[in-house]
């Protein structure tokens, strides 16, 4: 029977049939699937234990150690069909997005425009995994480094980037010859089995492909905590709270695996005196309120410079007080809802000790939309904090913005490296001195600097990751593909003698 019959909200089963899920994966299993839109269950899914997740490594090893005997540029190929697949569903996928994310209807196309991004660059790079030649000290000797596959890839991804994050990590690792595990969240199961359905058709359509090369374990922490530690996964990505890497990390370290951790991020804008406020002002407005908070690169901390600060707060005030909240599918909204009610207690928790802390709460209510009783929607809220600290220093996953007020340049970035965590960070001046002290090595201490724009919504050209408690890890454009595979350095000798390196002697 297939999907199409079932009577889910949003025309979800329609999608879900239309993008090949079989009605058997989502309408008998043990566990809920919830959309945030309603707050209504959309479907039932099954999770995989330990054991399942095993076999599933397995299988994935399998399929590694034959598609590493594939030329890289037709490993290329294959994502080259998965990105044509995503093209031709992106429509569909996206309108997913929205329905198990919550996000707003360009924002749900949007994650589905950088897989095909991902895609794209991925394939480029298929002809592209170059290594080094090096001199040698020793005469009639050359120097080589070649890059290799790596293995099987475990992918751990989050709520809020329920797709985008596995493509970044999947395509770079297919067409650097690796097969990949991935354990979405258990919040967003649904497109995380579209996906995969999409891929198997790209598959069907590359002869090349063995069975189990892009394996999908549905569970929750036990599926999570079984492939991390399993040593068949040389290399681990893992996206999510600081909390979460701090288990995974360690157990990927214990076994000497490769981690590559993508996590919380608590990112601050600096505005100085010289700042364009109007332009500034639309950059707040989407870093801070877009996707309801819920980015990694999120805006929660705004440094406005005493002079302008007074005039620019009540500017941004006035924003706040006028900005959509709503079902984004029902209408135009531009704030669409939190993931859970544990999301919305967070948030209320962090009010409250701001409040504590002497901040001044304006917005951060519940609020009510019709037919969505049982869905967690919230006016974004503005805190006028005296300094940084309490729920300032952690990251609360949620549109709360943070402003602080600063006097001189020095102080700003202090306040925007005093954090325990480090991924984005942004300045708007027209001050070539302060956007170039910030952007130095004496500036932002972050994975991404941005000058005159947010902190968040980056390309996928540039590597993306952050420092200190994000992780280390970078992902996606630039260099990244390097962590996917694993460097081969050699020496080759094609003299008549055995010279030693450091003129050792050793004569026989
Ligand atoms: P989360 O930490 O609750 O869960 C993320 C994933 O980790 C899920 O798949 C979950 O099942 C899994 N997980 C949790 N504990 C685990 C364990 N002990 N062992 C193995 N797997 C485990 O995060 P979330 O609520 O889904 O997402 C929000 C968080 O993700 C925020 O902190 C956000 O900043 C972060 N995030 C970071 C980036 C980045 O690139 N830096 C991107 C997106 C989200």
């Amino acid at each position: 029977m297939s999907t199409a019959s079932l009577d889910l909200p949003y025309e979800t089963g329609a999608i879900l049939a239309a993008l090949d899920v079989p009605r058997s994966r989502v309408a008998k299993g043990a566990n809920k699937v919830r959309s945030p839109l309603t707050g209504e269950v959309i479907a039932h899914v099954d999770h995989l234990d330990a054991d399942a997740t095993r076999a599933v490594v397995g299988e994935a090893h399998e399929a590694f150690l034959q598609w590493r005997r594939v030329p890289a540029p037709r490993r290329g190929e294959l994502v080259r069909l998965f990105g044509e697949e995503l093209r031709a569903a992106k429509d569909a996928l996206g309108r997913l997005v929205s329905i198990e994310a919550g996000k707003i209807p360009s924002e749900g196309a949007g994650e589905v425009q950088e897989m095909i991004d991902i895609c794209d660059f991925a394939v480029g790079l298929s002809r592209q995994l170059y290594g080094l030649t090096i001199t040698s000290e020793r005469p009639e000797h050359r120097m080589m480094e070649q890059w290799h596959p790596a293995g099987v890839v475990g992918v751990i991804s989050a709520f809020n980037f329920p797709v985008a994050v596995w493509a970044w990590n999947a395509a770079l690792a297919l067409v650097c010859g690796d097969a990949v595990v991935w354990k979405p969240s258990e919040k967003t199961p649904l497109v995380a089995l579209a996906t995969i359905a999409l891929f198997e058709r790209a598959a069907a359509r590359h002869c090349d492909t063995p069975p189990g090369l892009c394996g999908l374990v549905l569970g929750d922490r036990e599926a999570g905590a079984a492939l991390v530690a399993d040593r068949r996964v040389p290399v681990l990505s893992a996206t999510g709270s600081t909390a979460m890497g701090r288990v995974v990390g360690r157990a990927v370290a214990e076994r000497f695996g490769r981690a590559i951790l993508e996590l919380g991020g608590n990112n601050a804008s600096i505005v100085c005196p010289s700042a364009d406020q109007e332009l500034a002002l639309r950059a707040v407005a989407f870093a801070a309120m877009g996707t309801a908070g819920q980015r990694c690169t999120t805006l929660r901390r705004l440094i406005v410079h005493e002079s302008i600060h007074d005039a620019f707060v009540q500017r941004l005030r006035s924003v706040y007080a006028g900005v959509s909240v709503g079902n984004p599918l029902e209408g135009d909204a531009l704030v669409g809802p939190l993931i859970d009610q544990a999301a919305y207690k967070g948030m209320q928790s962090a009010l409250k000790q701001a409040r504590k802390a002497g901040g001044v709460v304006h917005g951060g209510e519940r609020h009510a939309v019709a037919g969505c009783d049982d869905a967690y929607y919230v006016r974004p809220a503005l805190v006028l904090m005296p300094e940084q600290a309490g729920p300032v220093v952690e990251e609360t996953f949620a549109p709360i913005l943070y402003v602080l007020k600063y006097r001189d340049f020095d102080q700003a970035l202090a306040l925007q490296n005093g954090v325990p965590q480090g991924l984005s960070s942004s300045i708007f001046t027209r001050d070539l001195r302060e956007s170039e002290l910030f952007l130095s090595a004496i500036g932002s201490d972050c994975g991404i600097a941005n000058v005159n724009m947010g902190p968040s919504g980056a390309e996928i050209g540039g590597a993306f990751g952050g420092e200190k408690e994000t992780g280390g890890g970078r992902e996606s454009g630039s260099d990244s593909w390097k962590a996917y595979m694993r460097r081969s350095t050699s020496a080759i000798n094609y003299g008549l003698t055995m010279p030693l390196a450091q003129g050792v002697k050793f004569d026989i």
